[in-house]
């Protein structure tokens, strides 16, 4: 009878640890729904990268989220002369006015400013065997392209940059 009783409450432990694993990971996978806050509707940096998939194309999932390069001369906007401003594609943050564009002859839109140094972050690139400077969205982090000291007054600055990871809103 001692044995029996020793054994339920062996069982009924191992049950409670194995419900409350149960319980932390339906908590977890909690998390990733409630981040698609309705208030925050336009708010990309919120999306987890399962659902960036979903939303972004294999070509701009590839180089916004695994830091791929498009191919030079094949983007949409590296010989554009329009008026306007150049969003992220992710999340729509504000990255390049067109007035900054210039021909670099890279096959890539190159700028020689940011519309604000608060609109982009820059990392320390060693990859490829290279020393760069990687740009990216302050406000989702998505790649963006490189910064080389290389460009145009007044900054001298050249911000080469995929044309994958732009939106032009035209003027
Ligand atoms: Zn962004």
């Amino acid at each position: 009878m001692k044995t029996i009783s020793k054994l339920f409450l062996y069982i009924m432990c191992l049950s409670t640890t194995l419900l409350t694993a149960c319980a932390q990971q339906s908590d977890n996978s909690k998390i990733v729904t409630i981040t698609k806050d309705s208030t925050k509707m336009n708010d990309e940096q919120n999306l987890s990268e399962e659902e960036l998939k979903k939303k972004l194309t294999p070509e701009q999932f590839h180089v916004c989220r695994e830091k791929g390069t498009e191919r030079a001369f094949t983007g949409k906007y590296y010989d554009s002369k329009e008026k306007g401003t150049y969003k992220c594609v992710v999340c729509g943050n504000p990255l390049f006015s067109s007035d900054t564009k210039f021909d670099s002859g890279t096959g890539w839109p190159s700028f020689y400013a940011p519309m604000d140094t608060s609109k982009v972050a820059e990392h320390k690139d060693k990859s490829y065997g290279m020393i760069r400077t990687e740009v990216t969205c302050s406000k989702c982090g998505s790649h963006l392209g490189h910064v080389f000291e290389d460009g145009p007054q007044p900054t001298g600055m050249r911000y080469c940059i995929n044309s994958t990871s732009l939106e032009l809103e035209k003027k």
